[in-house]
């Protein structure tokens, strides 16, 4: 059992294991389950913590799993939320709030000359592939191994495959992410080695890609740089070939920048989706991008709906969080995450820890084992896993929570005092590994 200064769980246990009578695994989403020691079962969050119900205060690098750039309950939003409430909460039809959103998104993303909004990233990811495949006339998709794209059959394919299930990292296999995945949605889907520009270019040659989907930095299984030329490469190429470019700016987009990826590194897709940062924690996501595509949804026979899109109170959300999205909160977060970052290699280097900080201030990826930043998924695929969860479980004692698969992400409210208590922390669970 712990030491009696590290944070102990068991009302989260207890709760998980009670409610496990109603909800399957005590909890709503397969990205929640395993949790070590405990799923955790939360009261309230403000700015960068979040209060579970044993009490604990937690220094928050979930996130939300990336939405709250802004930290948790920021006013701004709680306010906007309120007030549109007070107003009514679903209409089916058009808000004025809505568009301000709207206008927001197209003013902020190069790429979007028109938008919709949908309430998931894995609605969105498939709203976009649907106009792919009616603008080309062509079924299938590239994606890449370790590009997370959402839940659904067509797209659950080698996001995270054991590697000796994956087949030759030049032409991998593509592995079912789930049982009761429909099968033959593997023969829609290329899966393509991340960062290889030969190989990409010499499968689209064959002019039957409808699309190429890709994280313009891949995040979700780990934070890693696109290969400088990379995605200029891939832009020349699909529009070589007719392939329509999607970027899957879900945790990207309202993250990097103001104008997600495509404005970081200046490469313009033809569809772009969003979700998470875009609303604070609200469930939004949009799918945005050239007109003439965009419109098959108005005039081109493409269909795409939902009952919450565009919610009211959502969009009330979604226009004050991108109001708040100033070029100076994204210089802060560079200046925080930075200090962050350099602060672990700091206490690894000096604990003789191997280990490899790599991403964006907005959202980077701790890889222990790793000599050097991973290039593509192959490489993270090889950090030492076991030994990462006993760090975060070791942080998570000391008040610090982060995602076990190694990323961190950081909003305006993880201030210098944030930093420094995090990087207490930090030391505190490097001895204690190292000492067992
Ligand atoms: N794309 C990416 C890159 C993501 O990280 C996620 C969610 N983690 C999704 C799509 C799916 O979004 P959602 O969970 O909102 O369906």
């Amino acid at each position: 059992s712990p030491a009696p200064d590290l944070l102990s769980f068991d009302k989260s246990a207890e709760a998980i294991r009670t409610n496990s009578r109603w909800m399957s695994g005590g909890v709503n989403s397969n990205f929640r389950l395993n949790i070590s020691p405990t799923p955790l079962v939360f009261e309230r969050g403000e700015g960068p913590y979040l209060h579970d119900i044993d009490g604990n205060r937690l220094i928050d690098y979930y996130l939300g799993m990336g939405p709250m750039i802004l930290g948790h309950k920021p006013p701004a939003i709680v306010d906007a939320v309120k007030a549109q409430i007070d107003k009514g909460i679903l209409f089916a039809g058009q808000t004025a709030i809505e568009a301000e959103a709207a206008r927001l998104v197209c003013e902020m993303v190069p790429s979007a000359e028109r938008m919709r909004f949908g309430s998931s990233g894995s609605e969105v990811d498939q709203a976009a592939l649907r106009l792919a495949r009616a603008a080309t006339g062509r079924a299938k998709i590239i994606k890449f191994e370790g590009h997370y794209h959402g839940w659904f059959d067509n797209v659950l394919w080698s996001t995270a495959p054991p590697l000796d299930a994956a087949g030759p990292e030049e032409a991998p296999m593509p592995v079912a992410g789930s049982k009761g995945q429909l099968a033959d949605t593997a023969a829609t889907v290329v899966v393509l080695p991340w960062n290889n520009l030969e190989l990409l270019r010499e499968r689209l040659a064959a002019g039957d890609i409808a699309a190429v989907i890709m994280e313009a930095a891949m995040c979700n299984a780990g934070a890693v740089h696109p290969a400088p030329g990379y995605l200029e490469g891939v832009r020349e190429a699909c529009t070589r070939y007719g392939t329509i470019l999607v970027f899957d700016e879900v945790i990207t987009g309202f993250r990097l920048a103001p104008g997600g990826a495509q404005q970081k590194f200046g490469v313009t897709p033809d569809l772009s989706t969003f979700g998470k940062a875009i609303a604070n924690g609200f469930p939004v996501a949009a799918i945005a991008g050239r007109a003439e595509l965009m419109d098959l949804f108005s005039t081109g026979g493409v269909v795409h709906g939902g009952t919450y899109n565009a919610q009211p109170v959502a969009m009330a959300a979604t226009a004050a969080t991108l109001k708040s999205l100033t070029p100076a909160l994204y210089k802060e977060i560079d200046r925080t995450g930075s200090a962050l970052m350099n602060g672990i290699r700091e206490i690894f280097a000096s604990a003789g820890v191997t280990a490899s900080v790599a991403g964006f201030p907005q959202v980077f990826h701790v890889a222990l084992g790793l000599e050097a930043p991973a290039q593509n998924y192959r490489d993270l695929a090889r950090m030492n896993r076991p030994a990462y969860v006993a760090l975060a479980t070791a942080l998570l004692r000391r008040g610090v929570r982060v995602l076990e698969r190694g990323a961190w992400f950081l909003s305006s409210t993880h201030d210098d005092a944030v930093i420094e208590e995090t990087l207490a922390a930090m030391r505190g669970a490097v001895q204690e590994l190292k000492a067992k």
